[in-house]
């Protein structure tokens, strides 16, 4: 591990944060409470998701469920509809699962300690330090991308931080610069440190008040860290979604697994097909004897962390009401698609573009 000598000026790193936070930090409405849910529900919306982007969300989140026996209490499907567009749906998936444990294991009382906190479903290491430390000031670190960030450049950590190594040493480096008296305001502190000044590109060292104490800066290693290694390869798929018109209705189901669980889609064939094999493919969905027109397609491509998916959408139109559908398919108005039926920001990508073709 190559963290230069620098502890003993640890307590001036802090110190510094501290008084730079003091000056910069943005008004942002999670830092007004100390409700453990309020604060739960911001951290959750705020992974993989910019701040800009969440807040919106937040404050109706809040505004429709103000409390966590609300939100416990809510219908998943209103949930999923009011999460999309903040996609990993499985964060409000295990969020519903967990405020229910509270409701039910803990009289509807946020549990007030780390362990209690991190047994509820989909909190990990991450978001349990994050609650307990801006709910309730117990002392322990957060660490987030924005710390791994710092904490790198700061320690010259070398080792990737995608690897139990790389987290070992990040966390050993927060943990000597950590100020255990204000927990609370020392994470909140270095988490916007990250995201304003020590950003991922062009940081704003020449105007940083911890430049004489960066080793990056001093050894001209900026740019190269944090180092990650052997990132995961994307890999590219093909969906092929067969959107079924009869008159103003079409024909959705209910995904049953993976990242878009219980959200709804037209129905998905995960290859692509020839047009001939969309006609196929349909009347094995609908009713074989349905005369069917092929119309146009629209394609799109949606990227995941791990799957670049090219998504063919083909509109096909039938004048008779098809008396046979398969099993999990169902009948629905277009317009209740993102509205009534929760859906992926995939299907949105469709429905956006056929309501710019009506016009
Ligand atoms: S000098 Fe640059 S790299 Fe070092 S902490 Fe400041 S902004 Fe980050």
């Amino acid at each position: 591990m190559c963290i230069l000598p620098f502890f003993a000026k640890v307590l001036r790193i802090s110190t510094s944060i501290l008084a730079w936070y003091t000056k910069y930090k943005r008004d942002l409405p999670w830092r007004h409470t100390r409700d453990p849910y309020k604060i739960w529900l911001s951290e959750v919306m705020l992974q993989q998701t910019r701040v800009q982007q969440g807040l919106p969300y937040y404050e109706e989140f809040v505004s429709a469920f103000p409390t966590i026996t609300d939100f416990a209490n809510a219908d998943e499907q209103q949930i999923l509809t009011m999460w999309q567009g903040l996609g990993y749906y499985s964060r409000a998936r295990n969020m519903h699962t967990a405020a229910k444990q509270v409701v039910e294991n803990h009289a509807g009382i946020f549990p007030q300690d780390y362990t209690a906190i991190k047994a509820l479903k989909g909190v990990g290491d991450y978001t349990a330090a994050a609650i307990a430390s801006f709910a309730f000031d117990l002392p322990y670190p957060v660490i987030d991308g924005n710390v791994y960030r710092v904490v790198s450049r700061l320690f010259n950590i070398c080792e990737p931080i995608n690897k139990p190594v790389g987290h070992k040493a990040v966390y050993e480096a927060v943990t000597s610069i950590f100020d255990t008296h204000r927990p609370a305001l020392f994470n909140q502190a270095i988490m916007e440190f990250g995201a304003l000044q020590c950003t991922p590109k062009k940081p704003k060292c020449e105007e940083c008040p911890l430049q004489s104490k960066c080793a990056a800066y001093e050894l001209d290693k900026v740019a190269e860290l944090p180092f990650k290694e052997g990132r995961t390869k994307v890999k590219s798929i093909t969906h092929t979604y067969l959107v079924i018109h009869y008159r103003e209705t079409t024909f959705i189901e209910q995904r049953k697994a993976g990242i878009w669980q219980n959200l709804h889609q037209f129905p998905l064939i995960e290859e692509a097909l020839n047009r001939q094999e969309v006609i196929e493919a349909c009347k094995q969905l609908i009713d074989n004897e349905i005369p069917l027109t092929l119309g146009d397609k629209f394609k799109t491509t949606h990227l995941l962390s791990h799957r670049k998916i090219s998504a063919h959408f083909y509109n096909i139109y039938v004048d008779i009401k098809p008396l046979f559908l398969k099993s999990n398919i169902f009948e629905t108005l277009l317009a209740d698609i993102g509205t009534k039926y929760p859906t992926s920001v995939l299907i949105q990508k469709y429905l956006n573009q056929a309501k710019e073709d009506d016009k």
